[in-house]
């Protein structure tokens, strides 16, 4: 099949939140970009967020301000967040919001008319602004009607399977098409990963099948940049149990926000011994170790659950409020105005991602940007619920600003010949691949893999273990049997392996080195926090693989730190 060529100023990966906002900057400011995706337009992950979007708009609760904000999201990083981007996503939040509301996102509106907001874990306050529950799909339909308004170009089913760098700069990237195979190369000055998070890697995870492989945090390491803090992985309290194939899936936490309360099977309201104050809108990682606890103590389901009940609210309510829910369990004949859910922890969120310098979006790369999930440094340890689908557009907004600014006034490498016919081998040599293991083996091996030894609570000799297990399995990787069309589900399954590989091994690393509990890292031998550790593990691409290096955070600026000194704590108890 011939190769072919495309060439653009900015080449952008990835069409959830993160990426369409960074093509509506760039295409506001005139400049020609290229936003693709592995799906049809407006198909990315961002479309199935539900509950929420932060900003300290203060419409029922007036005392909120940015700083609060911004101390709520330290306090549930640990500390361990980059705090100019923290203190760039609170600030910046506001606008963005009212942005998105001029450009007709559909927001909950209060009886006057204000932009309405919900609680979430561990804020402080009503912070979070939705669209019932179905949050993420108002938001991207708005991003995609203003990209298409704007002529933004979009390529649909297009997978990139490599970036191309030359004397340490971006100069493109090459891939395939999904709907007949051919291989594709991208020129470009700039080019932005967008490509969301690797939660797939679990074999109980909220996210699409086949999506959030970890590909945006693989290619970028290839590409010589450094990811940080991958050993926080964070495990929502509430994921569906049944039906199976829907095992994972999120029970959105505006159940929650909304009243909801969670109970084991002994009747015991159990997050009054877990955290008596907060109860069940404390952070995600205490809920979800609550749950986790009590089913491992004998007192969950027979389907390993625990229950969420919020039939103590009015029916209509609910039914306003969590329509999707309501929904979604209808359809399996429970009728959630009348009876509990079923819920179980699930990987859901990478908190480690892609180092970027937040006040530009770019990578140490240059020319090589990184916004939205697949990046590290907004959540620290551990991320607030409604903090990431606000991340996307405040970084996509700062990405195109700063790649507009600059855009022709540093060198910029074409793609080489010689580099692209090397990744086109590759792919065709994948694609032939006559060997013992299928992809989806290989994949329901490294889930199972990551979930035990890499899971809610992790140990050294599990850790240990699942490297070593870990190790057996690129081995076996290397003996792919694929001998598919490149259109096949197949070949893009062996395509994902490679980036599953590569961004597992990073989060078994991180959790091995990291020799205390914090934030969702829980470690049953290193029970405590240590303040020792209030470091950043970096794995850090060379030649011979990858080595690990430690970077100290800095220091909140004198607003968020006087934030952080007033210990604002939402009093659940007041809400009932
Ligand atoms: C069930 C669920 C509920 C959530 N609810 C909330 C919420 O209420 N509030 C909140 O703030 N956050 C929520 N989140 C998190 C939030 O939705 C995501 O973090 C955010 O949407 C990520 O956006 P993104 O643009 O970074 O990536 P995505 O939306 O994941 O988009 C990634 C894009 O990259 C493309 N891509 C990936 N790999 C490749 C490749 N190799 N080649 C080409 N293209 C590629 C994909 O096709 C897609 O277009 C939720 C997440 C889940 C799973």
């Amino acid at each position: 099949m011939s190769l072919e060529s495309v060439s653009t100023r900015v080449l952008i990966i990835g069409a959830g939140g993160a990426g369409l906002r960074t093509s509506i900057e760039l295409a506001q400011r005139g400049i020609d970009c290229l936003v693709l995706g592995k799906r049809p337009h407006g198909d990315a992950h961002t479309i199935w967020a539900a509950g929420g979007i932060n900003a300290s708009l203060g419409s029922l609760d007036p005392e909120d301000r940015w700083a609060i904000h911004a101390a709520d999201t330290l306090d549930e990083g640990h500390f361990l967040n980059d705090p100019t981007a923290v203190e760039m996503l609170a600030r910046r939040a506001p606008d963005r919001i009212r942005e998105l509301a001029d450009w007709g996102m559909a927001f909950d509106r209060t009886d006057d008319g204000a932009i309405n907001q919900r609680y979430f874990g561990a804020q402080s306050f009503r912070r979070t602004c939705f669209v019932g529950d179905r949050t993420g799909q108002a938001l991207m339909d708005t991003l995609v009607r203003k990209a298409m308004d704007l002529e933004v170009p979009y390529r649909e089913n297009l997978y990139i399977t490599d970036l191309v760098t030359k004397n340490g700069r971006a100069a493109g990237a090459v891939g395939f098409d999904m709907d007949d195979g051919h291989p594709v190369a991208f020129d470009a000055e700039a080019v932005v990963i967008a490509a969301g998070g690797h939660t797939s890697l679990y074999r109980r995870s909220s996210s699409r099948r086949d999506e959030n492989t970890g590909d945006a945090q693989a290619l970028a390491f290839n590409a010589g940049v450094p990811l940080r803090d991958m050993e926080f992985v964070q495990f929502h309290p509430t994921g569906k149990v049944t039906p199976r194939e829907e095992a994972g899936h999120l029970v959105t936490e505006a159940v929650r926000g909304e009243g909801g309360r969670l109970y084991n099977t002994e009747g015991e309201r159990f997050m009054e011994r877990y955290s008596p104050n907060q109860m069940e809108l404390d952070a995600r990682d205490v809920v979800a170790r609550a749950n986790e606890q009590e089913i491992r103590k004998g007192r969950g389901t027979d389907n390993d659950a625990v229950l969420l009940d919020i039939s103590h609210r009015d029916a209509d309510f609910i039914r306003e409020r969590l329509p999707r829910m309501v929904e979604e369990f209808a359809e399996h004949g429970i009728d959630i105005t009348q009876e509990p859910m079923e819920v179980a922890p699930t990987a859901h969120y990478a908190m480690g991602g892609i180092e970027v310098d937040f006040e530009t979006a770019e990578t140490p790369v240059d020319g090589l940007y990184a916004v939205g999930e697949c990046t590290a440094g907004v959540h620290g340890a551990n991320r607030l619920g409604g903090n990431s689908l606000i991340e996307t557009v405040v970084f996509g907004q700062v990405a195109g600003t700063h790649i507009a600014e600059t855009l022709g006034t540093r060198p910029s490498p074409s793609l080489s010949e010689a580099a692209v016919r090397d990744h086109v081998a590759t792919q065709d040599a994948l694609a032939a691949a006559e060997g013992r293991h299928a992809p989806a083996e290989i994949m329901n091996r490294l889930r199972g893999l990551m979930w035990k030894h890499a899971g809610i609570l992790r140990d050294e000799d599990g850790l240990i273990n699942g490297l070593r297990k870990l190790q057996q399995l690129r081995a076996d990787a290397a003996d792919l049997q694929v001998q598919a069309d490149r259109t096949s589900r197949r070949y893009e399954r062996a395509q994902n392996v490679r980036f599953m590989l590569t961004t597992a091994e990073t989060i078994l690393r991180g959790a091995l080195e990291r020799t205390e509990s914090r934030g969702a890292h829980a470690r049953t031998d290193y029970g405590e926090k240590n303040p020792s550790w209030r470091q950043n593990i970096r794995c850090v691409p060379t030649a011979e693989g990858m080595e690990i290096d430690f970077q100290a955070p800095g220091a909140p600026s004198a607003p968020v730190q006087e934030a952080v000194d007033e210990e604002h704590e939402l009093d659940y108890h007041h809400l009932e």
